[in-house]
């Protein structure tokens, strides 16, 4: 039975027992609207873990469009429901007053490597400052042993790896792979607002993925990106920006030598929703 708690010092009672026992917490922050792509998450958590613990806040703070905040779907009863089945022990669902209980503060600036500043981070002005001051309040509350991520929001994992790191905290990232739909699209919670015709083309952006992986035998990461701007620049559908860049610095790549880990990282608007996606070009691993 899921236990769903809506304030820190409820959360925090509940999981100082846990501790005592030595059992070991999964953390899985989401702000709702519940997919495949987050539950998928979730049952990675109870593998490794005893106890699982999803959060379900949508951040104002790292919205720097408030009518994109004002539109976010919000529907507790039926993540909770979603929920069910899938190993979670406690969903924590506070107000924003029990996340920033002082308010939040606008000149909050933590230093990211310069991370947040690229691709998404010059579409959204602000929006990793945010992310990066919920997932560390989140942590401060949680304090888990392994917190999972998607790597459907790449960048977004690269900052919070980068984060961990410098404040030195005990938790480990976990990276999930992206969770699909049968066209190839990245389930997201955004997809809900696009036509059915719309969802079913903008599978043409993991297809123009996959290509542009296939075609790096023998094209230059700068022809490649010629290629997908023209795929995906057409009337029904525009391209914010396509790049290729080393999966740790998130910096450009000119050549396939410049890096062991190369990401294509892409976002695009497909009646007025912005639809990002990534692909890993090169890898150690793989
Ligand atoms: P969100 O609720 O959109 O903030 O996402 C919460 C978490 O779910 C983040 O770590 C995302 O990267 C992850 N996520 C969202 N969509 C997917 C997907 N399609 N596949 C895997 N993980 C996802």
């Amino acid at each position: 039975m899921i236990k769903v708690l809506y304030k820190e010092e409820e959360l925090k009672k509940f999981l100082g027992n846990i501790r005592k026992e030595n059992k070991s917490i999964g953390f899985v922050p989401t702000m709702g609207a519940l997919h495949d792509g987050h539950l998928k998450l979730v049952k990675n958590a109870k593998k490794n873990n005893s106890i699982v613990v999803v959060s379900i806040f949508v951040n104002p703070t790292q919205f720097n469009d408030k009518k994109d905040l004002d539109k976010y779907p919000r529907n507790l009863d039926n993540d909770v429901t979603l929920l069910e089945n899938t190993g979670t022990d406690f969903v924590y669902a506070p107000s924003v007053e029990d996340v920033y209980p002082q308010g939040f503060n606008h000149d909050f600036e933590m230093d990211l490597g310069g991370l947040d500043k690229t691709m998404e981070g010059q579409h959204r002005p602000g929006h990793f400052q945010g992310v990066a001051q919920v997932v560390r309040r989140l942590l401060e509350i949680v304090s888990p042993d392994k917190l999972y991520m998607g790597q459907k929001d790449f960048q977004q994992l690269t900052i919070i790896q980068f984060m961990l790191t410098r404040l030195d905290l005990a938790t480990q990232l976990i990276i999930c792979p992206i969770i699909r739909e049968a066209n190839g699209l990245a389930m997201s919670s955004r997809n809900a607002r696009l036509s059915e015709p719309a969802r079913q083309f903008a599978g043409i952006i993991y297809k123009t993925l996959l290509a542009a992986k296939r075609m790096k035998k023998n094209k230059s990461p700068h022809e490649i990106s010629a290629y997908v701007s023209k795929k995906l620049n057409v009337p029904s559908m525009t391209m914010e920006y396509f790049e290729i860049v080393d999966g740790y610095s998130l910096q450009h790549v000119f050549s396939w030598k410049d890096s062991n880990y190369i990401v294509a990282c892409v976002a695009v608007k497909v009646e007025g929703v912005r639809l990002i996606d990534n692909i890993i070009m090169k890898s150690e691993k793989a």
